[in-house]
């Protein structure tokens, strides 16, 4: 298979041109590559167009969990609790390296909202609605069997707890392997191509205007069905369209801090209730733990959500009310993140208690608009997207197109059978970074971001000429992405292929010169680009932890 490379750029855009898609799709988040790899596995010419990085929206700044949705639970959601049960399992399947098990504990507190006997049975009807099966059906833990789990937790607090399935992802790696497969299929997707205006033929849409981010040149797709899922810009582009009624997205902000695991060690993942009634997460990963979410209205600007002094105030304040022995405070934050909820406006609701639910909009002008929803439910959204395309391209034209198969396609990265299998896998690329002198905490980093294609950046080392096998890891990483992943710009790379950026900042820090001297030689950046793009990275390393 050819590349997936800036260097193939000039190539996609001319195949843009000539050609009429059955389905052009704005925004390469999780809902618009999840909607390229159903439509081209069912046969649909399928192109899909992203303004900035794919992922570099929402898609990259959630919590990174494959939820149950057990808030849903709390609502009265039986369906949607079933629904994403259902969902997690498939998606687990189809990357288990990527969607993994991770088992949540729930701490039950003497001022917690709801006691032992509530919490027990909740969870057990979210096990039977989820479909949760054998040991990994939810456990009630005493006191002591709860602080022998998580001895951070206050002892004179504490009442017990509930250990219960999650799974755990990276939203950006998800969107990049869904966007990968969909390309081996045959789906045209470029990067930093930003849709400006629509075309219309007899008042029906039939195209998108786009300009290239790099030369602003002018490209033109045509498309018998173009499909907006541009996540938090959803309304933007139903304005553009004249179509903006009715329903409209209301935005809110979700804020994450990220702490070394030396500062904050917890054994597993935690889900907490604060004060104020609300629930946090707290979820190792790697050398770090991660806390969110805030749950604010958002109005700034939607490309450049940032992290406040009151937001991060707020996440430590959460952690410090839980944890007697933990003091966190500001100059532990390494990294953090902020991303934009696309809701749906409820009238009289608050941001906590508007559903996730997602739905469909479809104007006058057949511009179908797709918003809402979770990373978890992103091949049932697809799912319903395509078969809406497949029946009016049938009716209008008659033309046929299966069903959908997405639950049977496996992610690039997966050979694994299951998640032992990933596991068995992870004990050999351990031993094969001993033996390159790599320490081996990058063995899990590399299996659960790439899956298989571990193996080949570990082979690619081999050709690397330094002597700092940190290095020459990243290196490799930085080749294998360049030429397989579209990374165009630094940040691509050490934010959303790599999440380098939150979870491993200190070897941003260290070797973002060297990482930009390689992008300057591959790519052909002149000094101004060069210039650029080492201001930006600058700008984004120091404001990862300052917060005004
Ligand atoms: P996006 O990822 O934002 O993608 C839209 C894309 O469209 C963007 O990349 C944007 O650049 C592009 N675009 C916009 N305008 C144009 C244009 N004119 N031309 C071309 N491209 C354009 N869900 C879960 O299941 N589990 C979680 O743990 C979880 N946690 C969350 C925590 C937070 C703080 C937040 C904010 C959300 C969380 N979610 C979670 C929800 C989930 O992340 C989102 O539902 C999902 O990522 C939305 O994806 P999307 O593709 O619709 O939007």
């Amino acid at each position: 298979m050819e590349g997936f490379s800036y260097k193939h750029r000039s190539d996609i855009l001319r195949r843009f041109q000539n050609q009429v898609f059955d389905v052009v799709i704005i925004g390469g988040g999780i809902t618009g590559a999840g909607i390229a790899l159903d439509a081209v596995t069912r046969g649909l010419k399928t192109a899909l167009v992203e303004k900035n990085d794919f992922a570099s929206g929402t898609s990259s700044k959630s919590t990174k969990l494959i939820h149950g949705g057990l808030r849903y639970l709390k609502q009265f959601h039986f369906k949607m609790v079933a629904d994403v049960g259902r969902e997690r399992r498939i998606v687990h399947k189809i990357a288990p390296h990527l969607v993994m098990p991770e088992k949540m504990l729930l701490p039950v507190m003497k001022k917690s909202s709801m006691g032992m006997l509530a919490i027990s049975a909740g969870l057990k009807l979210y096990d039977i609605l989820a479909g949760v099966r054998g040991d990994d059906r939810r456990k009630m833990l005493g006191r002591s069997s709860t602080l022998a789990e998580e001895p951070l937790l206050p002892e004179e607090e504490i009442k017990g707890s509930g250990l219960y399935a999650e799974y755990r992802t990276d939203d950006a790696r998800l969107t990049i392997e869904l966007i990968k497969t969909a390309h081996r299929y045959g789906a045209i997707c470029c990067n930093y191509l930003q849709v400006k205006d629509f075309h219309y033929r007899d008042s029906l849409i039939d195209g998108v205007h786009c300009v290239d981010q790099f030369n602003q040149n002018e490209i033109f797709l045509r498309g018998r069905h173009i499909i907006n899922a541009s996540g938090p810009w959803v309304d933007e582009l139903r304005a553009i369209d004249h179509s903006l009624t009715g329903k409209k997205l209301f935005i809110t902000k979700g804020v994450h801090l990220v702490i070394s695991r030396e500062e904050l060690p917890v054994k597993h993942s935690i889900y907490f209730e604060i004060e104020d009634g609300r629930m946090i997460f707290l979820i190792p990963r790697d050398r770090i733990t991660y806390i969110g979410t805030t749950d604010t209205p958002f109005k700034g600007d939607k490309d450049h959500p940032d992290v406040s002094k009151e937001d991060a105030e707020y996440l430590l304040g959460a952690v410090n009310s839980i944890f007697p022995d933990i003091n966190l405070k500001f100059s532990d934050i390494e990294s953090s993140w902020a991303g934009l909820r696309p809701l749906i406006y409820e009238e009289g609701k608050t941001a906590s208690e508007i559903s996730r639910k997602d739905e469909v909009f479809q104007a006058p002008s057949g511009l179908m608009s797709i918003a809402g929803g979770k990373l978890t439910g992103y091949r049932k959204m697809a799912r319903k997207v395509v078969d809406r395309i497949v029946r009016d391209l049938k009716r209008r034209e008659h033309l046929s197109f299966g069903k959908c198969k997405t639950s049977r396609i496996q992610l690039s990265g997966n050979k694994f059978r299951n998640y032992q299998a990933v596991s068995a896998y992870i004990v050999k690329i351990t031993k094969r970074l001993r033996e390159c002198n790599v320490p081996e905490i990058y063995a899990a980093y590399l299996v659960h971001n790439y899956g298989i294609q571990a193996n080949y950046i570990i082979d690619q080392m081999n050709h690397i000429a330094s002597r700092d096998p940190e290095w020459r890891l990243l290196k490799s990483e930085l080749n294998y992405c360049l030429h397989w992943e579209m990374v165009c710009k630094p940040l691509d790379f050490l934010e959303r292929r790599t999440g380098r950026l939150y979870f491993w900042i200190g070897t941003v820090r260290k070797y973002y010169m060297d990482i930009l001297n390689t992008f300057r030689e591959r790519l052909d950046w002149d000094q101004e680009v060069y210039d650029e793009e080492k201001a930006t990275l600058e700008k984004i390393i120091r404001s990862s932890n300052t917060f005004t």
